[in-house]
């Protein structure tokens, strides 16, 4: 047998990540590996630090990679910050939010959850009184959950936290570059995210900013493991439960003392690197208003062509849209026809919303007027020949009005 090189078929991803990279990135992850500790590399790795506090928007000095998907920073932030017993309040509003509990009920938690109904959020009221009722150690919390497409409010919870000596998380890995975020600002003690969503990379690689007290806390857990421990360093009565994800050993290898723990995935840094200089370049608040502009068309456009959204739209995150399937269409079958006849990916939904919602992003190297349109034009054939009526040219009409009013 014999097999043919990697030759992937053309594909627009519109749906709620993965997206297609920036050519950028990937010309990026195309360059040379260098050693792990060749001064290239080392200062590859500052640099990279340095233009995820912009990306951030935080003062933290322990702002780095993760190596794996997001869910590799989410662990490596839960397993860290968690010691068994430890009482952890998640509020769950969709599917990543059980990510949160279920994570941290591996890591020993004593894990309290809230939940609201997919397709809302939170208010801080809600968050104030399970505060006040669990007293945990550790609020954990997404920000924005693809699932629903919805973004949960943030300014707020920071203080909240921050009265009550409580250790704020968040997974941003769906709203950082795209949405407003700001970990200094909102009081964010740590927060986690992937290149997959508004970024414009491939997954593999987990940004991730803890501040100080979350060092700290960290820090008391250290243990370097045997082998490279010498005799002065401290062996933890506590350690962290993950060898590979312990944060107080990946800071070390990120800091002066290049401590040698896991080898740096180089490719992968070098994508993430360049995903945060493309942000950096084009400015943090110039991205997040590209997404709202584009995420606003789409939604116009799907409006326009009598579809329902779905969810609280006061809370709609901007590069994810969530669109109810019309009656007597067999979504799983639309969505079929999107990409066999038009090479375009959506996406559709989990637990309560499958078979409901379809899911259609805007984010990243996507967050385009070409690819709004061009979803449009294509959605709106797949919908007239499954039976429904929708006004020739109204929603690409829409969404074109949209962007002239701009
Ligand atoms: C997409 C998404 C993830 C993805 O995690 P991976 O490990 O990269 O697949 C995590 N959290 C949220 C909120 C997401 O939207």
């Amino acid at each position: 047998m014999t097999f043919e090189p990697i030759n992937p078929p053309q594909r627009l991803l519109m749906g709620p990540g993965p997206i297609n990279a920036d050519p950028r990135v990937l010309r990026a992850m195309s360059a040379q590996l260098v050693g792990q500790y060749d001064p290239a590399m080392t200062a590859y790795m500052n640099e990279t630090m340095e233009l995820y506090r912009e990306v951030f928007r935080t003062r933290n000095h322990a702002t780095l990679l993760v190596d794996g998907t997001s869910r590799a920073g989410i662990e490596s932030a839960l397993v860290s910050l968690i010691e068994p017993g430890d009482r952890v309040l998640v509020p769950v509003f969709g599917r990543f939010g059980h990510l949160l509990r279920e994570i941290a009920e591996r890591c020993g938690a004593e894990v309290h959850v809230i939940e609201t109904e997919w397709g809302t959020v939170f208010t801080p009221e809600q968050i104030a009184a399970a505060i006040a009722e669990v007293r945990p150690k550790i609020l954990a919390i997404v920000h924005g959950d693809t699932s629903t497409t919805l973004a949960q409010p943030l300014e707020e919870i920071g203080a909240l936290c921050a009265a009550n000596d409580v250790i704020f998380y968040t997974d941003a890995t769906a709203s950082l570059g795209g949405n407003r975020f700001e970990a200094d600002a909102w009081g964010v003690d740590v927060a986690t995210a992937g290149l997959q969503k508004c970024l414009g990379g491939p997954s593999g690689s987990a940004p991730i900013t803890l501040s100080a007290k979350a060092v700290e806390l960290v820090e008391k857990r250290k243990s370097i493991e045997a082998g490279i421990r010498v005799e002065s360093d401290a062996v933890s009565a506590s350690p962290i439960r993950s060898n590979y994800f312990d944060l107080s050993q990946i800071l070390d290898y990120w800091g002066p003392k290049r401590l040698n723990h896991h080898t740096e995935a180089t490719t992968a840094l070098y994508g993430a690197r360049e995903c945060a200089r493309l942000l950096v370049n084009e400015g943090l608040p110039e991205a997040v208003e590209r997404h709202r502009v584009h995420g606003a068309a789409m939604a116009t456009g799907l409006s326009a062509m009598g579809l329902t959204l779905f969810g609280d739209q006061k809370h709609k995150m901007n590069n994810v849209v969530g669109v109810e399937i019309p009656d007597g269409i067999d979504g799983d079958g639309a969505r079929a026809a999107m990409l066999g006849d038009y090479g375009i990916e959506i996406g559709t939904s989990f637990g309560p919303l499958h078979g409901r919602v379809w899911r259609i992003g805007t984010m990243g190297y996507n967050a385009r007027r070409d690819t709004v349109l061009l979803t449009l034009a294509a959605l709106e054939q797949v919908l007239r020949r499954g039976g429904v009526s929708v006004t020739a040219g109204s929603g690409t009409g829409a969404a074109l009005d949209m962007y002239a009013s701009e």
